[in-house]
């Protein structure tokens, strides 16, 4: 974790009540927490709503009018079967969407400082500027990291910086506006599983929708036509289930190809690897393993640490003019991210910082 500095400009401030906060309330990116920084979400996160409602929505409509149709027409319980499972996998979908979009993706936390400059090997002095990117080896592979003015760190391979969320993500892939989060580290087995779980979703309702058409042609003898316009309900989805599938089988299809070639979206979008060697490829069973039967690393964040938020107020702020003290009072919300009273200043501390969400 980083550790929280004094600002310079609340030195030699009197100290006032402490007061215990969550590291949540004090985090610079943009991101927005829920039951009390237990859930991460990205700035855009109501957008998964709107995917929970492109899901439930269809679900019910297949639950209503078409499954529980089935449940009559097929003896020995079959009917049953199909409802159930399709609950259950619907909500199991639900479940991977929550752990895609409520999950730390993996931030790489700021730091408060720059690093120090490093000297020069036939130089002694020390470099006047932090270079932009440095070399690293990776598999013999020479790869460029750049340094991340945002967090003041030089971002590990694979990593880059969400504009949105406003962090540096581990092995970012791409910012999914319909979870509403980073897809990165932690959370790409997920999304991916919610990808592929959605596609065999639309798959059930387009197959069993074809089923009970089927049903009623048998039971009425009627023409196929005629069938369909019995239950609009059932067209509904197959045109919908079928419009889903080019989209949800295309991204399944391409993040398969993806993790085949251990190729992330960003990378794969910059052609990184199109021109050189990707030095992460270890051929397809391995590829897949790593993304599907490794342990995920713990999160670096611990949203939920307490701070210690000692009330100060600034001698600047008693005798100063009202400019010099809305100056202060706009460099401490800049350090803290949250309002000040217009004399009183508040300082964290934290004073735990190794757990995880
Ligand atoms: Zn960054
Ligand atoms: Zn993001």
């Amino acid at each position: 974790m980083n550790s929280v500095t004094l600002p310079e400009s609340q030195a030699g401030a009197v100290e006032g009540p402490v007061e215990v906060v969550r590291a949540y309330k004090a985090w610079e990116g943009s991101n927005i927490f829920c039951l009390g920084g237990r859930f991460v979400f990205g700035p855009d996160v109501r957008s998964v709503f709107w995917t929970i409602s492109l899901i439930v929505a269809p679900a019910s409509v297949f639950c209503v009018f078409v499954a529980r149709k089935l449940m009559d027409d097929f003896a020995g319980g079959w009917g049953i079967v199909i409802m159930v499972v399709f609950i259950v996998f619907t909500f199991y979908v639900l479940v991977l969407l929550l752990l895609t979009s409520g999950r730390d993706p993996g931030i790489i936390p700021r730091n408060a400082h720059p690093p120090e400059p490093e000297r020069q090997e036939n130089n002694m002095e020390l470099t006047p500027r932090l270079p932009r990117t440095k070399d690293v080896i990776i598999n013999g592979v020479t790869v460029k990291v750049k340094y991340c003015d945002t967090c003041k760190l030089y971002r590990p391979p694979r990593c880059s910086h969400c504009s949105i969320c406003d962090n540096c993500v581990e092995q970012f892939d791409h910012h999914c506006p319909w979870v509403g989060q980073c897809i990165g580290l932690r959370n790409y087995r997920f999304f991916f599983m919610f990808v592929f779980s959605t596609m065999l979703l639309c798959l059930y309702v387009h197959g069993f929708c074809w089923v009970y058409i089927r049903r009623i042609m048998d039971g009425e003898d009627t023409s196929l036509w005629r069938a369909m316009a019995k239950t609009p309900a059932s067209i509904a989805l197959i045109i919908y289930t079928f419009l889903a599938l080019w989209f949800v089988g295309g991204l399944s299809v391409f993040h398969l190809y993806l993790i085949s070639t251990n190729q992330s979206t960003y990378e794969n979008f910059r052609f990184q690897y199109s021109m050189r060697e990707n030095p992460y490829n270890k051929g397809i069973a391995r590829n897949f393993m790593e993304i599907f039967c490794t342990s995920i690393p713990v999160s670096k964040n611990n949203f939920r640490a307490k701070l210690q938020k000692r009330t100060v107020m600034s001698s600047q702020s008693l005798g100063s003019s009202f400019a010099s003290t809305n100056r202060e009072r706009e460099k401490s919300k800049k350090f803290l991210g949250q309002q000040f009273d217009s004399a009183i200043g508040t300082v964290p501390n934290r004073t735990d910082g190794n757990n995880m969400t």
